[in-house]
């Protein structure tokens, strides 16, 4: 017997309506290269989507054909998002920190249309234009009176179209399977992979996120996604804002400039934000330097990467809450946070920087599993590793134009190539990516803990561990280090007696080297594959 309850569709079309009739005098406020703080409301935005669409619709494009973006988290780029996807087209968010050869790879894998740029962006696309052969126009996200001059052949401005179209188009009706974006996971080897996004998978992980225990979202919020809309999708806030009431504060091309972060927060009285450890750390020292306070802000989530616990503590000295998220661009992108208990005083502090540093319970929707070399089962003891899988509706089920991947090997799961820890109470702790994974005399050491420990000391901004190879161990980690500002007389000595009492003495990094800064990918992950290539002469002192 089936129930009897009405099949609507959860497109993000509904998102549209939503927020129009419920919220839509809350503000989106935006930093552009036009304008240094653009505001309108939720309604005058949805208002020109609808405009743009309608211009759109004059293009003559399929259902389902892609439309890029290579844009900062703004205004227009919002409305991209939505006038694109709710037209039955998909919004390719590309990531404009890639290399220009995989930027080339994917608008041409994606067999992009057309391409809404940034005026920032125009220089780079004018070098790549004319190896993408299948793209029809480039639109310019600006004013008439903004438009940069370029050597690009089919140029939009954008403000002319969005004025050329109608306010009173109607939004198709989509089947809530339709794609409506698309975003290719940056690589770190073999070449870039699409991840397609349904309207359904966007609504439930928007709706997912809200949950108090997740990103805790409400009409009472200013959230400022500082997670870049060209990659996942700013973890879902420009779904999940509008749906909660909440204002949007984009920062443009600022997303890494901490004195513009302290400005829009104190301004704009931003009460929660996303973003990458770096992004932290550049706020935090800008507050540092200039004494200035954030006092609006409650609560942060920090992921992408391991959160280094210098950061929370920091931001506990701002009362400010960290949570660590995790998730990835398979999974939309998130799959848990850490909501930490509340009840502090029932640990000793040690204690309570570990359980801190995890990466959290799955939120409702993420089923999780750690499995063994033979897939079998791990338990949720907090201590058994193994290899983390996945599986929801908001995680992808095979990758864009790609038949089998290894990561989909067993049916109904996505193994997400990273390795982890369960406790019994569900806290999740991730302790490296599969292919970085230390194995010292047959047992696993955890790269992620040991570099914890290492960016904790005072002289340190920035670690890395890889297995080396060991005559005797067959790997040891070796301990890379970028030296602080005050690391000047770091010593080798002084670094690995840091290690004392805080880890097993056997994780302990067999050496040091420094130097001066680390590999990154374009979305700012450390590149270990360089790093070991890096150091593959190196032998340990006998
Ligand atoms: P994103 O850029 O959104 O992080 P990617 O797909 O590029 O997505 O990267 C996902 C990977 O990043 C994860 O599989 C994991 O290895 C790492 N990661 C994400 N969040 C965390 C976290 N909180 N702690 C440790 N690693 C993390």
């Amino acid at each position: 017997m089936n129930g009897l309850m009405m099949d609507t569709s959860l497109s993000i079309t509904s998102i549209i309506k939503h927020a129009e009739q419920v919220n839509g005098d809350t503000e989106i406020v935006s930093v552009t290269s036009d304008n240094p703080r653009h505001r309108y409301t939720y309604r005058e935005a949805f208002a020109r989507a609808r405009r743009l669409a309608n211009a759109i619709a004059g293009w003559g494009l399929e259902q389902g054909d892609r439309i890029a973006t290579l844009a900062w988290n703004d205004y227009r780029h919002f409305e991209t998002y939505y006038s694109s996807a709710c037209s039955g087209y998909v919004c390719h968010t590309v990531n404009p920190r890639l290399f220009p050869e995989q930027l080339v790879y994917i608008i041409n894998h994606a067999e992009d249309k057309y391409v809404f740029l940034d005026p920032d962006f125009v220089p780079l696309v004018e070098g790549l234009a004319s190896q993408c052969p299948g793209v029809q126009g480039w639109v310019v996200l600006t004013s008439e009176d903004n438009m940069p001059g370029t050597s690009l052949d089919n140029v939009i401005c954008y403000e002319t179209l969005v004025a050329s179209g109608d306010e009173h188009f109607e939004w198709p009706e989509l089947d809530e399977n339709t794609a409506c974006a698309l975003c290719y996971t940056s690589g770190t080897t073999g070449n870039p992979k699409g991840v397609v996004y349904s309207h359904r998978s966007t609504l439930l992980h928007a709706y997912a996120t809200m949950m108090p225990d997740a990103m805790g979202l409400s009409r009472k919020d200013v959230v400022l996604p500082i997670v870049p809309m060209f990659h996942v999708n700013a973890w879902g806030t420009p779904y999940s804002c509008p749906i909660a009431g909440a204002k949007l504060v984009f920062p443009g091309s600022k997303m890494g400039d901490g004195e513009t972060l302290a400005t829009l927060i104190n301004e704009e009285g931003v009460t929660m934000s996303a973003g990458v450890p770096t992004v932290w750390l550049g706020l935090i020292a800008y507050l540092k330097a200039s004494g200035k306070r954030v006092d609006s802000l409650k609560s942060i989530i920090v992921g992408g990467a391991a959160c280094p616990l210098s950061v929370m503590e920091d931001f506990d000295t701002f009362g400010v809450d960290t949570h660590v998220g995790w998730g990835m661009t398979e999974m939309s992108p998130l799959g848990s946070v850490n909501s930490s208990p509340s009840s502090r005083e029932d640990y000793s502090d040690g204690d309570y920087a570990k359980v801190r540093l995890k990466a959290g319970r799955p939120i409702f929707g993420v089923e999780m599993k750690i499995v063994d070399d033979d897939g079998k089962d791990l338990p949720w003891d907090g201590e058994a590793f193994g290899s983390l899988k996945v599986r929801g509706p908001w995680i992808c089920s095979s990758y864009f134009k790609l038949e089998g991947s290894d990561a989909h090997e067993e049916e109904g799961w996505f193994e997400t190539g990273d390795v982890a820890t369960i406790d019994p109470d569900g806290f999740m702790a991730i302790t490296d990516r599969t292919k970085d994974v230390i194995k010292s005399g047959g047992e696993w050491i955890s790269s992620i803990e040991v570099e914890n420990v290492a960016t904790d000391h005072p002289k340190v901004a920035e670690a890395a561990v890889i297995g080396h190879f060991h005559p005797k161990w067959s790997e040891r980690p070796l301990l890379i280090v970028v030296k602080g500002p005050e690391g000047d007389d770091l010593s080798e000595e002084e670094m690995l007696a840091w290690f004392d009492g805080k880890i097993a003495k056997w994780w302990t990094p067999e050496a040091v080297q420094f130097v001066d800064e680390l590999p990154h990918t374009a979305t700012g992950k450390l590149q270990k594959v360089k790093l070991r290539e890096m150091f593959k002469d190196y032998s340990f002192p006998e």
